[in-house]
């Protein structure tokens, strides 16, 4: 019996021994290609020299020294590149490296708390977040969660939040209705929520770019960000852009808010950050946050032990000098358009497949029990972790969610490849996962 307190405690998961590339192996020798590099985490596959070779040199060095006392090369470097390749308007930013998601998210929402103290505005202290959307296991970012289902446990001890309607096409688009239309029908559900709520008790709202662990992969529609800023603008609320899975390549641009020409204040990353390297985040704060910081109290009222972590941050500067110097978002992008073709080749008339979507490296399925109602299977089938199972027993590691509740349990596979994937990987993701769905969804269904 082991010892660890794994999430299922009445099983032990498969023991990985090795990272091969785009593959993991396990004490078995059985090669699993790491179609989702885990929950998106793994942009550069596994035992990248380049990454390794900057760990070592850097532990060679300096390892750790703390914040209170000092600061290290690597982390003074990485958040400077960060800030160069911020989107417009960005300005002159500062950034925090913390652990984990769900510590930047914490981070960010004390970062817009304590700035509208700064400014002396100690009223707006509300967050609004939207539906279905995922920031996180810490309490602070549970909260601010829209899955229902894995705020229900501890729903007593959350802070209290309000959501407003993702940009889920899909479900929610009206016959008739324009994309555009339809992002600007549901951003501007986050103007009402401002009204009803008072703005002057408003700090932040909070979205994924594209919508990653609850729907599988959920890009915005034109104009959607561009109306969010506005009427963020308009309330003088904080955007805080949650880029922990979708950003740093994965969706082919560094940062998605860049490439919806949207200007957040805050920005969280983590997963391609370190590409499971090391554990790192950062939270990004804006000249507006950390300029009225600086030129308030001057102090950050947040801290952590493990912040500015030398070796993690060298490790993450070595990712992205790989991403710039292998191509990869060229890459991402190529096989991106790839991956979403052949999956529409193979699913697109599927009669269980209702959605296939997403943006560069980060695709989905949504599955239905019935494609002209949309209707998802019931949870009870426990589609998605069947699904994940049997495809990890045909060698292919993907990331099924179910069940965000809302009135729609529905379920959804996750694609996020290492960005250096071929034209061979994407054929053998897409036959494999085939393969899985065939012996998942019952032929009488199909
Ligand atoms: N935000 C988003 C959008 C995520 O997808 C996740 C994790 O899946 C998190 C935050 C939390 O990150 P972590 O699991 O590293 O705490």
């Amino acid at each position: 019996m082991s010892a660890v307190l794994h999430r299922n405690l009445r099983s032990t998961p498969q023991l990985a021994l090795k990272g091969d590339g785009v593959y993991l192996v396990d004490a078995e020798g059985r090669r699993y290609l790491d179609a989702s590099g885990g929950a998106a985490v793994s942009c550069l596959g596994h035992g990248h020299p380049r990454v390794t070779a900057a760990i070592i040199a850097q532990l060679g060095k300096l390892e750790y020294a703390h914040t209170s006392f000092f600061t290290n090369e690597p982390s003074e470097r990485l958040a400077q590149m960060l800030v160069d390749s911020a989107p417009a308007g960005f300005g002159k930013g500062r950034v925090a490296f913390l652990g984990s998601g769900s510590e930047a998210m914490e981070a960010a929402l004390k970062l817009a708390r304590q700035y509208f103290v700064e400014i002396g505005q100690p009223g707006r202290s509300r967050f609004i977040s939207r539906r279905m959307s995922y920031h996180g296991n810490t309490l602070g970012a549970l909260a601010v969660g829209g899955h229902a289902g894995r705020r229900a446990l501890y729903q007593p001890i959350l802070i209290e939040t309000s959501q407003i309607a993702p940009c889920y096409a899909y479900r929610d688009q009206r016959a008739g209705e324009t994309e555009e239309a339809y992002g600007l029908r549901v951003a501007d559900e986050l103007d009402a929520e401002i009204r009803r709520l008072g703005p002057e008790t408003v700090a932040a709202f909070i979205a994924e770019p594209i919508v990653g662990a609850t729907l599988g992969s959920v890009p915005a529609m034109p104009g959607y960000f561009a109306r969010i800023r506005e009427i963020c603008d308009r309330h003088g609320v904080l955007f805080i852009a949650d880029e922990v899975m979708c950003g740093m390549g994965r969706a082919g641009a560094m940062f998605v808010s860049a490439q919806e020409g949207v200007r957040p204040d805050i920005i969280t990353i983590a997963k391609g950050l370190g590409a499971g390297y090391q554990p790192i985040a950062a939270t990004m704060a804006s000249e507006r946050v950390a300029g009225a910081i600086e030129a308030g109290s001057g102090l950050l009222a947040n801290g952590h032990t493990y912040m500015s972590h030398a070796v993690a941050c060298a490790a993450s500067i070595a990712v992205i000098e790989t991403i710039e110097a292998e191509g990869l978002l060229d890459n991402v992008q190529r096989m991106g358009a790839l991956l979403s073709r052949r999956l529409n080749e193979a699913f697109g008339q599927h009669p269980h497949v209702g959605d296939i979507r997403g943006r560069g490296l980060l695709q989905s399925l949504e599955l239905v029990a019935d494609r002209d109602s949309k209707q998802p299977f019931a949870a009870k089938e426990g589609l998605a972790a069947r699904i994940k199972q049997t495809a990890q027993g045909l060698g292919l590691i993907c990331y099924p969610s179910s069940g965000t509740a809302d009135g729609v349990n529905g379920d959804h596979v996750l694609l996020a490849p290492p960005f250096t994937i071929d034209a061979g990987h994407v054929d053998e993701i897409v036959e494999t996962l085939g393969a899985a769905l065939a012996a998942t969804l019952p032929a009488a269904r199909s």
